[in-house]
C-alpha cells in the first residue's frame, strides 16, 4: 500500500511526541511492506510566528489530499494575548471544519500494569476497553437560533439542539462499523424520555441497525450512562452519542484510565482521517524530554486501523506498547516505585524496539 501521511506537530510537547510516532510508522511500513510519505506542514502558534495565521492555506491544502493526519497539539502562553479569530487553537478548529470531521472516536484502554494510577478500583477497571464515539459537527454547540436577549426583566440565553436524519445516520454507521472490529456491541446514549431530537436519534439509530444485525445495539439515558461509567464501566464496548453528551462521557471515560499522556484520539468524516493525542502542548514540561510519547504512537495505531485498515499492523503497534509498559518502562506521568523512568526519545525508541522483536 502507498500513502501520503500529514504530519502537522505544532507546539510545544507536540513537537517531541510527533516524531516518536512517525518512527514507528515508517517502521510499520518497512515491515510490512508499505509505503508512507510523510509531509510536514504549520500549524498553530508555530504557523503564527511563520507565516501569520495559525492555519495557512498551505497547510489546509496538504491535509485534504493526503490520506491521513498526524497531529500533536496546539496553542501557549506565547499566543494567549491574541484576538480569538488568530489563536492557535483556530486553527484545529479550522482543520476540523475544513476535513468535515464529524465523528470523534475516543478509546479508553486500561494497560493491566497502569491499574494504579486510575481512581477506581483496580477490580472495576482492570480489563477495561471501551470506546467512545462522539457526533463533532451538529447538536447544540451548534443549532440555531441561539443567543442572548433581553426580556422583561432580565435576559434569556437560548441554545438549540437539532439533529437531522442524516447526520444521525452517519455517526450510527461510524459507531457499528467500528464495533464490527471490536467486541460487536453498541450502545447508544440520548434523552429519549425528555427531548424529540434523542427521540429521533433513537429512531434512526434503530433504523441503521438492521444494516449490521452481527453488532448488539442497546440504549441508555444519558444520567444513567455517566453513573454506569463510574459503576461497571467494563460493560461497555462502543458507545455512540451526541456532541454534548459525548463531550461530557468522553472525558469521564478517559480519565478512568489515569493518565492524559496515555490516551489517543480519531476524528472522521469526508475528507482525511485526522489522529491526535487528546492532551494539548503541556507548556509546563515542553523542551524537556518528559512528555509521554504514548498517546501519539496509540494515534498513529489507530490511523492504521481506521483509515488505512491494516489491522494487523495496528495490533503490531498495540502489542509493542503494552509489552515496553510490561518491561517496566515509564515517563514521569505514568511512573511509579520501581519502574525504569525514561524520556520521550527512549519511550520511543521502545517501542519501536518492542515492535521490531514483535
Ligand atoms: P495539557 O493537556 O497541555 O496539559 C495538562 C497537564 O497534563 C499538564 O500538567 C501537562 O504537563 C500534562 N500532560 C499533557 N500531556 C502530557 C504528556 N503527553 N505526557 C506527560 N504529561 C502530559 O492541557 P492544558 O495545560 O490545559 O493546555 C496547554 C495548552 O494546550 C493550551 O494552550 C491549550 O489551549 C492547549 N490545548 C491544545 C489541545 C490540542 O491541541 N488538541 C488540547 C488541549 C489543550
Amino acid at each position: 500500500m502507498k500513502a501520503t501521511i500529514a504530519v502537522l506537530a505544532g507546539d510545544g510537547i507536540g513537537r517531541e511526541v510527533v516524531p516518536e510516532a512517525v518512527k514507528l510508522l515508517k517502521a510499520v511500513g518497512e515491515r510490512f511492506g508499505h509505503v508512507f510519505e510523510f509531509v510536514s506542514g504549520d500549524v498553530g502558534g508555530q504557523a503564527i510566528d511563520k507565516i501569520g495565521v495559525p492555519l495557512p492555506q498551505e497547510t489546509l491544502t496538504l491535509a485534504k489530499q493526503a490520506a491521513a493526519v498526524l497531529l500533536g497539539a496546539v496553542g501557549g502562553p506565547k499566543w494567549e494575548g491574541l484576538e480569538y479569530s488568530l489563536r492557535p487553537e483556530r486553527g484545529l478548529l479550522g482543520l476540523r471544519e475544513q476535513l468535515g470531521l464529524f465523528a470523534n472516536l475516543r478509546p479508553a484502554k486500561l494497560y493491566p500494569m497502569l491499574a494504579e494510577a486510575s481512581t477506581l478500583k483496580r477490580d472495576v477497571i482492570e480489563g477495561l476497553d471501551l470506546l467512545v464515539v462522539r457526533e463533532l459537527t451538529g447538536g447544540i454547540y451548534f443549532g440555531k437560533p441561539r443567543g442572548i436577549e433581553k426580556i422583561p426583566g432580565g435576559e434569556r440565553g437560548i441554545n438549540t439542539e437539532v439533529y437531522t436524519t442524516q447526520e444521525i445516520r452517519r455517526i450510527a454507521k461510524i459507531a457499528f462499523d467500528a464495533a464490527r472490529k471490536r467486541r460487536r456491541r453498541v450502545t447508544s446514549v440520548d434523552k429519549a424520555n425528555v427531548l424529540e431530537s434523542s427521540e429521533l436519534w433513537r429512531r434512526v439509530v434503530n433504523e441503521v441497525h438492521r444494516d449490521f444485525p452481527d453488532v448488539e445495539l442497546s440504549h441508555m439515558y444519558v444520567d444513567n450512562c455517566a453513573m454506569q461509567l463510574v459503576r461497571n464501566p467494563k460493560q461497555f464496548d462502543v458507545l455512540v452519542t451526541t456532541n454534548l453528551f459525548g463531550d461530557i462521557l468522553s472525558d469521564e471515560a478517559a480519565m478512568l484510565t489515569g493518565s492524559i499522556g496515555m490516551l489517543p484520539s480519531a476524528s472522521l468524516g469526508a475528507h482525511a482521517g485526522l489522529y491526535e493525542p487528546i492532551h494539548g502542548s503541556a507548556p509546563d514540561i515542553a523542551g524537556k524530554n518528559l512528555a509521554n510519547p504514548i498517546a501519539t504512537i496509540a494515534s498513529a495505531a489507530l490511523m492504521l486501523s481506521y483509515t488505512f485498515h491494516l489491522e494487523k499492523e495496528a495490533e503490531a503497534v498495540e502489542s509493542a506498547i503494552l509489552r515496553t509498559l510490561d518491561q517496566g518502562y515509564r515517563t514521569k506521568d505514568i511512573h511509579s516505585p520501581g519502574t525504569r523512568l525514561v524520556g520521550t526519545s527512549e519511550m520511543g525508541d521502545a517501542v519501536l524496539k518492542h515492535f521490531a522483536q514483535g
